[in-house]
Order: C-alpha cells, then structure tokens, then sequence
C-alpha cells in the first residue's frame, strides 16, 4: 500500500501571484528523477489530491515542487496560501515512467516542457545519472511571459556543468524576447524553426523526444513527430522515440 505521510512546508517561494514553488521535508521513498508524487490537503473537510512531479533529484534533504495555482482548481489555490510551518500529505512512493532507464542510447535527447513541467527535467539533470547515453540534450521550454522562466538561474548553472552537451532554447509564445523564439511547440517542429535555431534536427534513427506538460501541447506534438518525423511512442514493451508525461 502506498501510505500517505506528512510533509512539513519548509519554505514557498511566490514567483509571482500565481506560480510557486513549495519546499517539503517529508520522510518519502527513494524517487528516480522524473518520477511524480502525490499532495493532500484536506479542504472542507474533503480530502484533495493531485500529482506533482518532483523538481529536486532524489537524495535531496527536503522535496521541491513547481506549480501554478489554478484560479477554479479543487488544489492549487489552497497550496498558494500555505505558509512554512503548514503541513501536507504526500505519498510516500513515487509513481510514474519519465525517466531516463527507459529511455534507449542516442545521439540527441530532447526535453521539451511548457510552463510549470520543466520541473521533471530539472530533478533528472540536477542529478546527471544516465546521461551518458546521449551525445547531446536540448531543453526546450515554452512560456506565455518571459517573466515565467523562474528557474533561469539554475539552467544557468546546469548549462556551465554540462557545457556544450547541454542546448537551451527558449520559447515565449506571448511577447517578443531576444533570445527566445515566438509560437508553439508542434508548428515550430512543423516549420522547421526549432531545428534550425539549435541548429540541429530531429530524427527517427537519432533522436528521442521527452515531451512534459500541457496535454494538447503533447498530444498535436506526437501527432506531428509521428506524421512528418516517422517517429513512434516509447511504450513498456515497444521501444520508441517519443515519451510523454501529461501535467493535467
Ligand atoms: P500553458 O497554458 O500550458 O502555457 C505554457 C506554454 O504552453 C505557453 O507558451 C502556451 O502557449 C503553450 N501552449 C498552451 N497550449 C498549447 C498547445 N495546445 N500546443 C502548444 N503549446 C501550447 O501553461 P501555464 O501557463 O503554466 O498554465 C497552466 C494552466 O494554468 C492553464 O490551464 C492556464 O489556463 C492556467 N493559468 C492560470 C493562471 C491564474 O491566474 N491562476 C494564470 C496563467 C495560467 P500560448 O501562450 O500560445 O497558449
């Protein structure tokens, strides 16, 4: 049975009125990075759960979860006005398949996140373990502002430990910003401009495809790298090129 434990609020940090990260010190079980867990709070005397993958790598002392607070969601909203000292529940086992064990050796491995999903590929490059399977790592990250790249510093510091095996490209979608590019994830792989700005290109026989976050992102994404790229979804017992985690 999967336990429900508690989790003391360390600190939150409000990045702005609606985008957060909580610090948890909670006794939880070994995690691989990428893995989700699950958070309880009980509202109205109604127990409210829902998951978040973690942002830290594992063996870390206290859990870090990113997250945006949904105006009419049953959960978010409560976890915004949490204040240190507050609790949580959390399972105390992690659950999910976002993880580079499953992932096979290539050349090119891209991570590609909208808003608050960049989380998972921060806790798996934080900890650097099986990394050497791939040559190259591009993370893309899409946005609406450019004020929502919150973890710009820690990219920053996993860019100068990776050096030129890491790749960062970034997208707005609602502004104009030097040094991002402008549109959504699956026509800036139908146009061809997400290659061209890495200055690499996706391929079935190369490359494999982690996509986190936003569901018709994911969706008309592995639409497209299936139709134009011949690419196929990385399954438990098939072996494939694209691997998804959907945040809602
Ligand atoms: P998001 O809405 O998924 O947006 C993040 C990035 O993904 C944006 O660049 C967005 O582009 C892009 N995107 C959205 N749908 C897409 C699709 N179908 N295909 C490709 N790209 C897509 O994530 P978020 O900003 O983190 O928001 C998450 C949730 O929180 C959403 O349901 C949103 O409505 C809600 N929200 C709430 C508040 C609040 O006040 N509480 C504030 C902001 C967001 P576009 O800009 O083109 O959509």
């Amino acid at each position: 049975m999967n336990k429900w434990v508690k989790g003391n609020i360390i600190n939150i940090k409000h990045w702005s009125e609606y985008i957060l990260t909580l610090i948890v010190h909670a006794p939880v079980n070994f995690f691989i990075a990428g893995q989700f867990t699950k958070i309880r709070l009980e509202i109205n005397k109604k127990k409210i759960h829902r998951s978040y993958s973690y942002v830290n790598p594992p063996k870390s002392d206290n859990l870090e979860f990113y997250l945006i607070s949904i105006k009419k969601g049953k959960l978010s909203k409560y976890l915004n006005i949490l204040k240190k000292g507050d609790t949580v529940s959390i399972k105390k086992e992690s659950l999910g398949y976002f993880t580079l064990n499953n992932i096979k050796s290539c050349k090119h491995l891209w991570m590609i996140s909208t808003g608050t999903a960049i989380g998972p590929y921060l806790s798996i490059l934080s900890q650097k373990e099986n990394i050497n399977k791939f040559e190259k790592i591009i993370l893309v990250h899409s946005v609406r502002l450019n004020k929502e790249f919150s973890y710009e510093n820690k990219i920053k510091i996993l860019k100068k430990k990776y050096k030129n095996k890491l790749l960062i490209q970034k997208i707005v979608s609602r502004e104009k910003v030097y040094e991002s590019i402008s549109g959504r994830i699956p026509m800036l792989i139908y146009n061809g401009l997400l290659e061209s700005s890495v200055h690499l290109n996706i391929n079935a026989k190369n490359s494999h495809i982690m996509l986190c976050g936003n569901p018709s992102m994911i969706k008309d994404t592995t639409k497209i790298l299936e139709d134009i790229k011949g690419m196929k979804k990385n399954l438990i017992n098939i072996n494939g090129n694209i691997t998804t985690e959907n945040y809602w």
